[in-house]
This record gives structure tokens, C-alpha cells and sequence, in this order.
């Protein structure tokens, strides 16, 4: 199965409490794109600028990414975010976001890719959401994540955006400040009004769950013994989950109960480096044996009664 994937290629800094990266690869679209092609192929659409390096555009290349839909603009300057954590990773200050070339972006959907019946909309500027969302000719499953910069910079066009998408990727504090809802649950039922019929909120080193209105599903996250930099976690898990949930073809309960633990395995492997160091090159087997270790973690038998 394949998926579209739009959403932000970017050169990032991040400062941790112990190191710090300068101008490394990241971006929505490239994490995203990345934790899904190893369940399903992935047609990512985004744009850098004529700085884009040639290596980071290899680790993008692969076999199951197509980045036919990827535009280079000469003389343009690419998405660059630098981000800053202190001693709690699940907190984290941005210190710039300078769009460059998304300002003036229009993302063209190459002909082939307008039947997809997959889409993940990456987060990024609602307007370039919904203008590709506009592109799709067969009424796809859609995928979407976005975060407090659009929640607050752009309400109106994310309410649009929201009211064509299946499933929502949202972390808690963000699920609180779309909602108005403290508690997280009820926050997720409130913005289940909105549009979505699946939500899924990503709780950082506390987990995440989903919820529908009839099925919650909780997952702890992968307890790691080398944590390192949480950047770009959310949208792994939410690549890995819409790549399972794509391969699976279908949205019954144990499939999304799968796409949960697949997305959670995932995200963890990104946070054992910066950038994309760890989910670059994952084989199947690390990440199948990292699954079935997680399910053992969490499983337990019912009560007989
Ligand atoms: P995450 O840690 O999952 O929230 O994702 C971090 C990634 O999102 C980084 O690689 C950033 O380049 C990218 N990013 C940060 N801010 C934005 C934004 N406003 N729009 C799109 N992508 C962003």
C-alpha cells in the first residue's frame, strides 16, 4: 500500500541538557516518512531549498520513498527549527521556526499519486494540508498532525482541515489548548467533535491512547535505558502507526491496537539519537523484536470469574 506524506523537511538544532546538534536532518514529513516506509511505500511530497545537502537527500532516497513530489527551489532556503530542552524531555521550548521556503509553497501532487487512498498530513501549515487534501481524487484515509505554532497561528483553516480527517495525532498539551478540555479524555471527546473519528494523543515518556467513539486503547511507551533526544518522536510514531494501519488496510480495532504499539516501537528508536541516526536503517527483525518485547511488557491475563 502506499501513502502520500506531506508535511516539513528541515535542517534542525536542538540543544539537551548534555549536547547539542547544529543543521541536522528533520522535519515532520522526513520522520514521518521514514518510520512508515517500513510497513508500507511512501510518496512524500514537501520542498527544501537549493541548501539542501546531497546526503540528506540520499537518506531520503530510498527504495520505499518516492521523492518524486519533493521540490528544490533554486536559490531558496530550507526549513530550519531549533528547539531547546531542558531536564524534562516532555517539555520543550522552540527558540525559531523560520519557514523559508514553505512561505511561498504550493505542494503539487504528481497525477499518479491523486487516486492514494492513504494520506498523512505531516504537520505543518494547515493551508498546504488542505490545499493538497483539495488534490485528492478518492476520498483517501486521512492522517493528520499539527501542533500548538498552527493551533494558535492558524485556528480557522486547521477547523477546515479537521473536518476531513480520519485520524488525529495530537500530543496532551496541544489536545488541551484545541479542546479547552483539562482532562484528557474529555479533550479528546471534544475533538472528536471536530471532525476526526479517531484520535490519538501522544503523551511523550508517558505513552499515548486512542480514542473512538465507541474504543480507548492505552499504550505505555517503550521504557528506555538510552534516551537521548525526543525530537521528531511524534511524528515517527505517527508515521509508523498510519505505515502499519496502511499496510493492514484497514481500520478494525485490532488493527489499530497494532499501529499503537508499532508507532510506540518506533518512536523509541528515535529517541536513542539526534535527528534520524537510529530509524534510518532499522531492519524488520529489530524492530519485530522490540514489538513483541513491548507486547510482553504490557500483557496480562483477564480475571476469570
Ligand atoms: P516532534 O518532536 O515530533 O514534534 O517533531 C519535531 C520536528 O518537527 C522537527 O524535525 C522540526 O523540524 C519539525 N517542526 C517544528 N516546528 C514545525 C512547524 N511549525 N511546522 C512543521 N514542522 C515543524
Amino acid at each position: 500500500m502506499s501513502v502520500v506524506i506531506v508535511g516539513s523537511v528541515a535542517f534542525d538544532s536542538i540543544e539537551t541538557p548534555d549536547r547539542q546538534v547544529e543543521k541536522a536532518l528533520g522535519g515532520s514529513a522526513v520522520y514521518a516518512s521514514l518510520a512508515a516506509s517500513y510497513q508500507s511505500s511512501v510518496r512524500l511530497v514537501g520542498v527544501v531549498g537549493e541548501d539542501f545537502t546531497q546526503e540528506y537527500i540520499d537518506i531520503i532516497d530510498r527504495k520505499n520513498i518516492d521523492i518524486t513530489g519533493l521540490e528544490i527551489v533554486d536559490g531558496g532556503k530550507t526549513f530550519f527549527w531549533k528547539g531547546r530542552y531542558g531536564s524534562d524531555p516532555n517539555e520543550r521550548e522552540t527558540l525559531v521556526t523560520d519557514l523559508n521556503v514553505f512561505e511561498n509553497f504550493q505542494p503539487v501532487l504528481p497525477e499518479e499519486w491523486k487516486k492514494s487512498k492513504w494520506v498523512f498530513l505531516a504537520n505543518i501549515d494547515p493551508g498546504l494540508q488542505l490545499d493538497l487534501l483539495g488534490q485528492c481524487e478518492n476520498d483517501p484515509f486521512v492522517g493528520c498532525d499539527t501542533m500548538n505554532f498552527w493551533i494558535e497561528g492558524k485556528p480557522k483553516v486547521l477547523a477546515k482541515v479537521l473536518e476531513r480527517v480520519n485520524v488525529l495525532f495530537i500530543n496532551d498539551s496541544e489536545a488541551r489548548q484545541l479542546s479547552g478540555e483539562t482532562g484528557l479524555i474529555m479533550a479528546a471527546r471534544e475533538i472528536l467533535k471536530m471532525g476526526p473519528e479517531i484520535v490519538v494523543v501522544k503523551k511523550g515518556e508517558h505513552g499515548a491512547f486512542l480514542l473512538t467513539e465507541d474504543f480507548l486503547f492505552i499504550t505505555p511507551a517503550y521504557p528506555l535505558e538510552n534516551f537521548l533526544d525526543p525530537t521528531g518522536a511524534g511524528d515517527t510514531f505517527a508515521g509508523g502507526f498510519f505505515g502499519c494501519l496502511a499496510a493492514a488496510g484497514d481500520v478494525k480495532t485490532k488493527n489499530l491496537r497494532r499501529a499503537m504499539i508499532y508507532g510506540t516501537v518506533l518512536a523509541s528508536f528515535a529517541c536513542e539519537n539526534f535527528s534520524v541516526e537510529n530509524i534510518r536503517d532499522l531492519s524488520l527483525d529489530t524492530i519485530k523484536e522490540r514489538f513483541n518485547r513491548m507486547v510482553d511488557f504490557i500483557r496480562v491475563d483477564k480475571e476469570e470469574i
